[in-house]
């Protein structure tokens, strides 16, 4: 039997967790825990001064989403990236449903693929509410969709599938790409905060640490023969009010270039998958 070795390619996409500072006003406690944070990460050397300095500075601009600027990196990089957004509110997701119209229309324009951040997973009839909104405000026929913080139950990916989404990424592990009934669901293996912060709820590692955790995680990847690395990485973080994070990011991007892995985005894969027709599908009977 001869086996041909898959060439491993990189899905990039951004989850936007907030727009702006004022949403949360009111709302959650978001913003003080956020300067807590801070403060735990400068007194610990993990920021320096400057970047404590720009993320007083966000205060005033009232901005906390850098949408426009990754594009332009990701533009440079020939990465075609996914952005999730939200349509409904739920834990430290604040922003309005009316506000999320006007960033879908925005990433659509500049040629992003755009789905759904979900907050419902818990059954069929919420997640598919949520599915039929974003279809309404966003006029596309099929779309993917994420999980805010990656919230799922057994049932959850059957009724994203009986729902009519066209895929989901909300399961990491190193696996390969699967059906379930019509939707694919594309297991992801790198999260910015996975490996920034944890264990701790703040920045723990340093640039350095970070990167061979990262490498670590590439090398895995490889070895499993996966067709495509996952890449999740939240716009909000592309700021110098969090260096680490964005330096990260764009060595992530230049160490996969480096090493010729080429970037596609989720549609493109799932053309790739369907014309190679050797994937596993787990047929579902619809609810
Ligand atoms: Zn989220």
């Amino acid at each position: 039997m001869l086996f041909l070795a898959v060439k491993m390619k990189a899905i990039v996409s951004h989850d936007i967790d907030h727009l702006s500072l004022s949403e949360h006003y009111l709302k959650d406690l978001i913003v003080p825990k956020f300067f807590v944070r801070s403060f735990i990460e400068f007194f610990s050397g993990l920021i320096s001064f400057s970047e404590l300095h720009y993320r007083f500075l966000d205060v005033f601009k009232n901005q906390w989403q850098h949408i426009e600027e990754l594009h332009v990196f990701n533009k440079a990089h020939f990465v075609p990236t996914t952005y999730f957004i939200g349509v409904n509110n739920g834990i430290g997701l604040s922003y309005s449903r009316a506000n999320a119209a006007i960033w879908i229309k925005k990433m659509k324009e500049l040629g992003c693929d755009v789905g759904v951040h979900g907050i419902e997973f818990e059954n069929f009839e919420k997640i598919n509410a949520e599915y039929l909104m974003f279809k309404n405000l966003s006029g596309q026929a099929q779309f993917g969709t994420r999980m805010h913080y990656i919230r799922t139950n057994p049932n959850t990916f059957l009724n994203m599938s009986a729902a009519g989404y066209l895929f989901d990424s909300s399961e990491m592990g190193f696996t390969k790409p699967y059906r379930i009934g019509n939707m694919w669901e594309f297991p992801f293996q790198i999260m910015d905060g996975y490996i920034i912060e944890k264990p701790k709820q703040w920045q723990s590692k340093t640039f350095k640490q970070s990167c061979e955790e990262t490498q670590r995680i590439i090398d895995k990847a490889f070895k499993g023969n996966l067709p495509y690395l996952g890449i999740d990485f939240h716009d909000r973080y592309f700021s110098d009010a969090h260096k680490t994070w964005k330096d990260w990011y764009m060595w992530l991007i230049e160490y996969l270039v480096s090493q010729d892995i080429p970037f596609v985005n989720f549609r493109q894969a799932i053309n790739e998958l369907e014309g190679s027709r050797s994937y596993v599908e787990i047929k579902i009977n619809k609810p």
